[in-house]
């Protein structure tokens, strides 16, 4: 199918061609990566905005409850939801913590909402790349609000929250020994954590995990993209559709108060200049794997670390030279 094809089926909204299209973003097939760059480009220029909101949190703490009870308020509100997956475990080891088909059946049953399992190892084309495509092509099709579903391990939550307008942290009810266990420099990238569980047996923990959480965020110093009582910590409950709607309002009572006061707009630019710099890196790289000279040259002078021949600082800055970068 042509580009500009599939391009117009995504901007009219028809959820196959977007899902196709994303297929396309993920491949690793040099024909498909030109089309999908070319597409992207053509989509890009459309100038649709959704709100992403990155969501965190451990497996069993509810995210997929969450998320289907979150997304059927937000298309009941008539906005279009689109949910994406980010599970650096997939591109490992082939096997996914998130996205499996069986979830969010009541969600995926929607014709406002958009579902995206994550990718299998096959399809993996970089996580971090076909996630940011995938964003785009959900915002071209026009929904509302994407959420970006991550596990809490290792990058992902960085990854994520670099992708994303709003970073959500879902938590469990827990003692105050668990609270120790969220690392500072999660709760400082969050910018609205969720107690969720919070309701039956659970429900006073619920409340006193929250109140520790509040009583941590003040602790923080104030990050200038956040207004007066931010980063916020309140509770959920993903069964019995609690706090949703509250938590819903301070989302874009925060998202209004970026967009006024410019953090918004200054939030993507950053992320897009990131983004920029990510590729060339991973190009950069990618050159010196593909067979050619730099190859040869790198076995070569790696060659000659391992065998004590040279220094691995003055290997590197005459590989870097060969390159005509040093
Ligand atoms: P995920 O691994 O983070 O996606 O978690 P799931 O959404 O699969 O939920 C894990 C378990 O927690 C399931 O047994 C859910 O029924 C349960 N759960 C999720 N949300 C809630 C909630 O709000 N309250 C209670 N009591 N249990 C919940």
């Amino acid at each position: 199918m042509e580009i500009e094809d599939i391009a117009q089926r995504v901007l009219a909204g028809d959820r196959r061609a977007l899902a196709r299209a994303i297929t396309l973003v993920e491949s690793a097939r040099a024909d498909h990566r030109a089309q999908a760059t070319a597409l992207i480009d053509r989509l890009a220029r459309d100038g649709r905005e959704a709100l992403r909101i990155g969501l965190s949190g451990t497996p069993g703490v509810g995210k997929s409850t969450f998320i289907e009870a979150f997304g059927l308020m937000l298309t009941g509100l008539g906005l279009k939801v689109a949910v994406l997956a980010v599970d650096p475990s997939s591109a490992r080891s082939g096997g996914s913590i998130l996205g499996d088909k069986t979830r969010m059946e009541r969600l995926s049953r929607e014709a406002r909402a958009f579902i995206r399992p994550s990718p299998s190892q096959a399809q993996m084309g970089g996580v971090a790349r076909r996630s940011r495509e995938a964003i785009l092509l959900c915002e071209a099709a026009g929904y509302d609000v994407i959420l970006i579903e991550t596990v809490g391990v290792g990058q992902s939550e960085t990854m994520v929250a670099g992708m994303s307008d709003l970073f959500v942290l879902l938590l469990a009810p827990a003692g105050g020994d668990e609270l120790q266990g969220v690392k500072r420099g999660i709760m400082e990238m969050a910018d609205l954590i969720l107690v969720n569980k919070a309701d039956g047996d659970l429900k006073a923990v619920a409340a006193r995990t929250q109140a520790d959480y509040a009583g941590a965020l003040r602790l923080l110093r104030r990050r200038p993209q956040d207004p007066e009582g931010y980063t916020r910590a309140m509770p959920v409950s993903a069964i019995e559709e609690t706090g949703l709607a509250a938590a819903w309002a301070a989302m874009t009572e925060l998202a209004d108060w970026r967009r006024a006061e410019g953090h918004f707009a200054a939030n993507r630019a950053e992320q897009a200049r990131a983004w920029f710099e990510e590729e060339v890196r991973a190009g950069l790289l990618a050159d010196l794997r593909r067979p050619g000279p730099a190859q040869e040259a790198m076995a070569r002078l790696g060659a000659g670390v391992q065998a004590g021949e040279m220094t691995a600082v003055a290997a590197a800055d005459e590989m870097l030279r060969l390159l005509g970068r040093g």
